[in-house]
């Protein structure tokens, strides 16, 4: 087939979009958010009309936030009312947002809920936007970091996680949904949280009481760079996120919100937006009105460029024609978001509901912080669950269980019901002298080893490309047995571990030091823990690290590299699949089959082989048949 260019490409997409009204998307919706700081600016109405112009240009915009406070500054009624009046003549869904900060540029400085004149003001706010919008979200601020003398003396004896779950979740009622309730009955109250759920509990989010609270929910998926930003994210977070607070909230998750930030090329912009979509948010709202002003640099293209990746930087800095019919020769962050959205559109409702491994983390837990994203990067495809999974041939646990009371119990209950489960070492650490003993004797010990060689099955030996270092379990000789191992001089370790007991077995997975070092398990190691941890799903994943697998329930697929090389992995799956086809260019593959390579794997469903190549930062969306 002719390749169209781009150009065309793109006028077409632009033309195709202004002929529609909203929704413009057929699988979500997209809105924007703007700050008290440009809502205010919207008092001129002839920058408005040229900003929004700029905008709507390059993107379809279902719905935008106007923000009445962020930072002590309160947007006046006149430019609310105006903005409000301005959107929805072009047929915006207009709503309202709050950000409780008193100074974001002081260390994201937040109201203190301890002091009679914050928690006024905080009230007041509320009020007064529930007075101007039907519908408002809480942007990522309803927490509070403060420790003035206030809090110290309120907190008193009570841990701060305690005090501040308490303080917060009071004040959600308190403070922000009554009061706004009885200025607006009909006003729906939201609550967005940000990305860094492992740690919600001590600064008083409260994943339990609160999304049962307010009207809805909204995520938070801006991951942006794992290595360069501060919170160091993994890149899977923005997909497993919305799954976990889908699980929080069923039906009431609103959906992902992303920002532009912290990354240096624009590719991972588009990824947070496909990775968001991938977990079927029902809407993505881009963060925010004056960013999507920015006009894109050339530096922002990634050194893959050219080599026809999912997002194609080239075609998008051509000049495209606008449904007005002006060139935008210049094009701005509204556009990378754009083309992001188009692009997966395409194909996103064939997809069937995403599946995963189910990770439980008991409310306000912690332990072995967001490992599960790292676990989803060496392609497994994971879901997190506040309750404890009781279905599926396989779970996994990490240190975050250890907050269940009666987590052993229910992991005996499962074992002794025919179903498998998968520990941590971190678990296994937290657990040791507390019951685990009961079901395996093992000893997570305080020796550690620095590992480079590996036997994953029989007698295969395989090599990291760089040391590893690992914390010693030492086990009883034939009461449990190593199905991976690690070796360094003349003996060795536990990598994947296996126990059994009563109908099922226990696994416990040695998690590196540096979570990160789970990328550096050579590619046999990396393929032995899928086949063990995906035994629910007909098709795993094999090959490196850092290439992503998200699988759904209809048979759909789609395999996403975060590698900045081009990389050949292989889908493995289980009969009756014969053909995978490519849903994007509709390529059909018909693999091979193969046989079992692993000496330990009881299992006889024969299996066929699909070799698949991906370019660097890129994407293919496939359906096994
Ligand atoms: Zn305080």
């Amino acid at each position: 087939m002719k390749k169209v260019p781009a150009i065309l490409l793109i006028a077409f997409l632009f033309l195709s979009v202004s002929a529609q009204h909203p929704p413009y998307y057929k699988n979500f919706t997209v809105s924007v958010y703007t700050r008290a700081y440009e809502v205010r600016d919207m008092a001129d109405a002839k920058k408005l009309e040229e900003s929004w112009n700029l905008i709507s240009q390059q993107i379809k915009i279902d719905k935008i936030y106007l923000e009445t406070h962020r930072d002590t500054l309160i947007v006046d009624d006149k430019t609310l009312q105006d903005a409000t009046k301005f959107f929805k003549s072009k047929g915006i869904k207009v709503a309202g947002g709050i950000t409780y900060t008193i100074d974001e540029s002081n260390n994201f400085e937040t109201f203190c809920f301890s002091n009679p004149k914050h928690r006024k003001k905080a009230q007041e706010i509320a009020e007064y936007t529930a007075k101007h919008f039907d519908e408002f979200i809480l942007d990522d601020f309803f927490f509070t970091s403060c420790k003035c003398d206030l809090c110290i003396k309120a907190k008193g004896d009570m841990s701060w996680t305690d005090y501040r779950l308490k303080l917060m979740t009071a004040a959600a009622q308190d403070l922000i949904i009554g009061p706004a309730k009885a200025v607006n009955p009909k006003v729906k109250v939201v609550i967005k949280y940000p990305n860094w759920y492992e740690h919600f509990q001590g600064l008083g989010f409260n994943l339990d009481a609160q999304p049962k609270m307010f009207d809805g929910i909204y995520t938070g998926t801006e991951t942006r760079d794992p290595v360069f930003s501060d919170q160091h994210l993994q890149q899977y977070e923005s997909y497993l996120i919305i799954r976990y607070f889908n699980n929080l909230a069923p039906g009431r998750n609103g959906g992902g919100w992303v920002d532009p930030y912290g990354a240096s090329y624009l590719d991972r912009y588009a990824e947070q937006f496909w990775l968001t979509l991938f977990a079927k948010a029902p809407e993505i709202t881009m963060f925010d009105y004056r960013s999507l002003q920015t006009p894109i640099q050339p530096s922002q293209r990634g050194a893959w460029q050219g080599s026809q990746t999912s997002f194609d930087f080239d075609a998008m800095m051509k000049p495209a024609q606008t449904s007005d019919g002006k060139t935008v020769n210049r094009p701005t962050i509204a556009r990378a978001a754009g083309m992001s959205f188009e692009q997966v559109d395409a194909f996103l409702g064939l997809l069937g509901n995403p599946v995963g491994l189910k990770s439980y983390r008991p409310y306000h837990a912690t332990g072995e912080d967001f490992l599960q994203n790292y676990l989803g990067m060496i392609g497994i495809p994971m879901d997190i669950s506040p309750l404890f999974p009781t279905d599926g041939k396989m779970i996994l646990l990490t240190e975050s269980a250890k907050f269940d009371p009666d987590l052993i119990q229910k992991i005996k209950e499962r074992l002794q019901s025919g179903k498998n489960v998968m520990i941590t070492s971190g678990l296994l650490r937290a657990l040791q002298g507390k019951g685990i003993e009961d079901i395996v004797e093992l000893r997570y010990t305080d020796r550690k080893a620095l590992v480079s060689d590996f036997r994953a099955g029989w007698g295969r030996m395989s090599k990291s490309s760089q040391p590893i270092l690992i914390p010693q379990i030492n086990y009883l000789t034939n009461d449990s047995w190593e199905e991976i191992s690690a070796t360094n001089g003349a003996t060795g370790w536990p990598i994947l571990h296996r126990a059994q007991y009563s109908k099922a077995n226990l696994y416990i997975l040695t998690i590196p030091e540096n979570f990160s070092d789970l990328y550096q398990y050579p590619t046999d190691v990396l393929n032995r823990i899928r086949t063990i941890a995906t035994q629910d799903f007909n098709l795993k994943l094999e090959g490196p690290s850092q290439v992503s697998l998200f699988y759904y329930d209809n048979g759909t697929f789609i395999v996403e590299s975060f590698l900045p090389e081009p990389v050949t992995v292989k889908i493995v799956a289980k009969e009756p699949v014969a053909i995978l086809t490519d849903l994007q260019n509709k390529e059909v593959l018909n693999g091979t089959a193969v046989q079992n390579p692993y000496f330990r794997n009881r299992q006889s469903t024969p299996e066929k082989t699909f070799e698949i190549t991906l370019k660097p930062h890129s994407f293919r969306v496939f359906e096994a048949r």
